[in-house]
Order: C-alpha cells, then sequence, then structure tokens
C-alpha cells in the first residue's frame, strides 16, 4: 500500500493530492480506513505517474516543466522570504532558473538563483538548499564558519546534504 498523509475535515468528498513526495489524502470525518485505501488504488495509476515526475524517473514534458516552474514561482521565494526573516538576514533578489548543472548560487550582489528542479526535491532539501544559499549572505566560501551559520539554521543538516549528493548531483 502506497504510504499517504491522511487530513480529516468537515469536507463532504474525498481527494488526493502529490505534493512533492508525499500522497496526501483529504477525507471526510467518518471516512473508514478501508474506504480510502480502495480510493487510493483505484487511483494507483495516476498515484504513480506524479510520483514518479517527482522520483526524477521520468523525462519532464514541456508541460511538466512549466507547471514546476510555477511551482517553484510559487513556493521557493516565499520560503526564503521566510526563512531569511526568522534570521534577520538581508539578501537582495530571488530568481527562479532553468540552470542543468548549476543548481543555485549566490551572486556578490546578493541575489539568490535557484533551478526550478529543486521543486523535484524532498520539503526538507528545498529548506536545507536555500539554508545553505543563506548562509552564502554571510561566508561566501564552504569554510568552517559557514557550516556553523547552516548549521545555527538548520540542526540536522548533514541529512539533506548526504541525499542530495545521493540523489542528484556531487553538488556543494
Ligand atoms: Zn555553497
Amino acid at each position: 500500500m502506497q504510504k499517504y498523509k491522511l487530513i480529516k475535515s468537515m469536507r463532504k468528498t474525498l481527494t488526493l493530492q502529490v505534493k512533492w513526495w508525499e500522497l496526501i489524502v483529504k477525507a471526510p470525518f467518518f471516512t473508514t480506513k478501508k474506504t480510502i485505501e480502495g480510493f487510493i488504488y483505484k487511483h494507483s495509476l495516476w498515484i504513480e505517474e506524479k510520483l514518479e515526475i517527482h522520483k526524477n524517473k521520468k523525462k519532464l514534458s514541456d508541460e511538466d516543466i512549466k507547471n514546476l516552474r510555477k511551482e517553484a514561482k510559487k513556493y521557493i521565494p516565499d520560503r526564503v522570504k521566510f526563512i531569511a526573516n526568522k534570521y534577520w538576514l538581508k539578501y537582495n533578489k530571488v530568481r527562479i532558473t532553468s540552470a542543468k548543472t548549476r543548481w543555485w548560487s549566490c551572486s556578490s550582489r546578493k541575489n539568490l538563483n535557484f533551478t526550478y528542479r529543486l521543486i523535484l526535491t524532498p520539503i526538507e532539501v528545498i529548506d536545507y538548499v536555500i539554508v545553505h544559499e543563506l548562509a552564502h549572505l554571510k561566508e561566501m566560501n564552504h569554510s568552517k564558519k559557514f557550516w556553523l551559520e547552516v548549521e545555527k539554521m538548520m540542526s540536522d543538516y548533514k541529512v539533506h546534504r548526504k541525499w542530495l549528493k545521493k540523489e542528484w548531483m556531487n553538488i556543494d
């Protein structure tokens, strides 16, 4: 059975949503487990297809790319703002790029660039990349001091850094 996150509420219908790597089921309060799992089973092809995009197993179509860019533009700049505000960090602009090899970068002018492809990674990994870039606002290198800045914002960053290295590319 596909793992899922269940949100029960006053709604009248059952719906499925694939967000990043997670399947979310929204259901009315009194829905039984059997009904929910039957519903998931019925839609397993659709779910599989959605999850495949996010696992980067499928070649992205133009339509996929358009949607991912849209998702990235909606999510990443707001998330950067949220984290930066929390740590009193000032940056200039956030740009969503299509870079294939260079996933993200931080310029000396304090502009932060992120590729839309990031939206394909788990949500904690996106946070790690944002934190990494924000830490570069203080330290423009990968020194010990830099990693301490990262750690201050995300104590378990190593797990996500490892994930990126393993699943994507060897980037820093
Ligand atoms: Zn870096």
